[in-house]
């Protein structure tokens, strides 16, 4: 990392840390996706927005780079492929995708597609999304492994899929679904392909902690393992059993806990083997973690491994343990949902306005007759120096509770506290001038860019396109798409357009420490300002919520093209939601609500109070808003 003074374009956003290649800063200051990285030109962001103004889709919305999605298909399945080769292991890799990490169709059927090679399947956790496996994962060769709770029909449904020809795996999660399938399994009379959920000892870490361990949610300990063995037994469904399974949590971001559950993982299959129970897959669940911060640490929001070491580690343990244990190498299964899609989606917003704590614009000069408050502020104001910033920080900060002290007792008058507060905020920027040139800062005033940091308002809404910064205190990465050849001098931080105080976003990557309250963008000018979240790809993607009714975002699906002369093309366009759609899911009726504000206008029509050309122009404006998009028209 060079020097903390000096400047370069990736100083404040560290796309070169969390992007793995796949978002980068051009010469001329854009940021650009490389969404393959072979024999693929650049795209850049703004060329892409640009596109979509001159079609009219409207801000905010979401990006997909399906390349880039395929590529993370590609590289998982192809670094177990050379780990497995490396390590001549005797097993194959056939992992699957869960579809809850992200569910949109368009998402998963790429998924699938681009998995084809590998016999890459699905993993679906609830009834709807095992119907969307039955129907999408057609490859007769793959796996769909079925997880979560389980009624009669979610069973049923996964039996229908056996009698398909698929491979269909159910995993049993707790007791009473051992049960539960050997009734299925004697009404439907076809053989299930049976798996088993373990929860180990081995402890998890970070905010999914509690995916493991004896209060976990899911799973069989080993005493409930040899019970329903046993009851598997007893109706000649032992052999069934095929697949030994645990997810130990998301986002591991110590590559030693995955190490440890498969240590204590290995055992266990190993020893089920040897009871004569016929496994042929080891699946070690997901938690493969995604370095949204770009720091390669431990950190919550970071992971201190790569895919392949990742891969490695799997394989090198489960190999040893094997063969210790003298039982032949199962197939390997993943369910990696994170690394897959967190990186092919990012959401677009775009600066509307700025708030500062402080105002400019009030006269402060000096008036006759004017309250002693407001004359000893206005001389620290004059008197401050780089020798006296402390002291003279220490008066004003007293001045300014004085004042409130005066005001409330009704000594000071309005337009005092107006100059006494303006003069406080235009001292407190004026010493964290003086700060930059200071080796060394006063603690207190550590936090003085903090203070006097701008709020950004940005087109968007954090419950809709950042569910996870809001409800877990994700870190997500967020650049400005252009301008990155110029310093950023303005200290910032964003809050979106609901009307809710949590709408803000309260931690920003930090290119030398974890996270930081605050991030430096440029100072507006007369152009639109587009910043982009990045890595949102997983989970946030489909988790959104319909808080203040902003509702889903408009969405592009792009693909590189080295035939085209921006080097991409819009694939399709999916129209977000727009203030119809948002109130009908609340149990509204647009029309009802359409002809009840015509019927009152028409009233006022009648009664000589609106002009008829007039109230008829005002009945198709709200029509006209309600076929709208929800968010700020620019
Ligand atoms: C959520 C989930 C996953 C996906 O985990 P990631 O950390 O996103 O890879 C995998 N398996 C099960 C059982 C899950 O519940």
């Amino acid at each position: 990392m060079s020097n903390d003074t000096e400047w370069y374009p990736d100083k404040y956003y560290n796309v070169s840390r969390w992007s793995d290649g796949y978002f980068a800063i051009n010469e001329s200051g854009s940021l650009i996706a490389t969404p393959s990285q072979v024999n693929k030109p650049p795209i850049a962001l703004d060329d892409v927005v640009k596109e979509m103004v001159s079609q009219n889709i409207e801000l905010p919305a979401v990006i997909r780079f399906h390349d880039i999605l395929r590529s993370q298909v590609e590289i998982l399945n192809k670094s177990f492929e050379n780990v497995i080769e490396e390590y001549n292991y005797e097993g194959r890799f056939t992992g699957v995708f869960p579809i809850k990490v992200n569910q949109m169709r368009e998402v998963v059927e790429e998924i699938i597609d681009a998995g084809k090679p590998f016999d890459y399947g699905l993993e679906a956790g609830s009834k709807p999304e095992l119907i969307a496996a039955l129907a999408y994962n057609d490859n007769r060769d793959s796996l769909t492994v079925l997880n979560g709770y389980k009624d009669h029909d979610y069973l049923k449904l996964a039996l229908i899929g056996t009698k398909m020809g698929r491979k269909m795996i159910i995993v049993i999660e707790n007791v009473s679904e051992v049960q539960a399938l050997i009734e299925v399994v004697s009404e439907m009379k076809i053989k299930p392909m049976i798996g088993l959920r373990a929860k180990l000892s081995a402890k998890s870490q970070g905010k999914w902690a509690s995916s493991s361990g004896d209060r976990a949610k899911f799973g069989l300990n080993v005493p409930e393992i040899l019970a329903a063995i046993k009851m598997f037994k007893q109706h000649g469904l032992h052999d069934c059993i095929k697949l030994f399974h645990f997810h130990i949590g998301s986002q591991i971001s110590d590559v030693r806990v995955f190490k440890d559950a498969i240590s204590e993982g290995a055992r266990i299959y190993s020893k089920l083997s040897k009871m004569g129970i016929p496994l042929e897959y080891f699946d070690v669940g997901g938690g493969l973690a995604i370095d949204y911060d770009g720091s390669s640490s431990k950190n919550d929001s970071s992971r201190n491994y790569t895919v392949h070491e990742y891969a490695a580690d799997i394989v090198s343990s489960l190999k040893g343990i094997c063969e210790e244990e003298g039982v032949q190498h199962p197939n390997l299964v993943s369910e990696s949902g994170r690394f897959i899609t967190a990186h092919h989606s990012c959401v677009v917003t775009q600066v509307m306005d700025e708030i500062t704590p402080y105002s400019d614009t009030f006269d402060t000069s000096a008036m006759d007759s004017e309250h002693s408050i407001v004359k000893n502020i206005r001389d620290a104001e004059a008197s401050l120096n780089s020798d006296n910033f402390q002291e003279i920080y220490n008066d004003t900060c007293g001045y300014r509770e004085d004042c409130y002290n005066a005001f409330k007792l009704g000594i000071l008058e309005l337009e005092e506290r107006a100059k006494i507060e303006t003069i406080y905020w235009r001292v407190l920027r004026k010493i964290s001038q003086i700060l930059k040139n200071q080796d060394v800062i006063p603690e207190e005033l550590q936090t003085l860019d903090d203070l006097l940091a701008k709020q950004y308002l940005c087109n968007f809404s954090v419950f809709q396109s950042a569910a996870d910064v809001w409800a877990i205190g994700q870190v997500l990465p967020i650049v400005p798409l252009s301008r990155l050849s110029e310093e950023p001098t303005e200290t910032c931080s964003l809050v979106d357009i609901t009307c809710d105080s949590d709408g803000k976003i309260r931690q920003y990557i930090d290119y030398e420490d974890i996270s930081s309250p605050s991030i430096k963008l440029h100072k507006l000018d007369k152009n639109p300002y587009y910043l982009g979240l990045f890595l949102t790809g997983a989970y946030q993607d489909v988790m959104g919520d319909m808080h203040n009714l902003f509702g889903r975002l408009n969405e592009v699906h792009v693909f590189s093209d080295s035939e085209d002369e921006s080097n991409f093309y819009i694939e399709e366009v999916i129209t977000g939601n727009t203030a119809e759609n948002v109130l009908s899911t609340m149990q509204y009726n647009p029309d009802y609500m359409a002809s009840k504000v015509k019927r009152n206008i028409d009233k006022q029509i009648k009664a000589g109070k609106i002009a008829a050309r007039e109230g008829v122009r005002l009945n198709d404006f709200y029509e006209n808003c309600l076929k709208s998009y929800t968010y700020l028209k620019v």
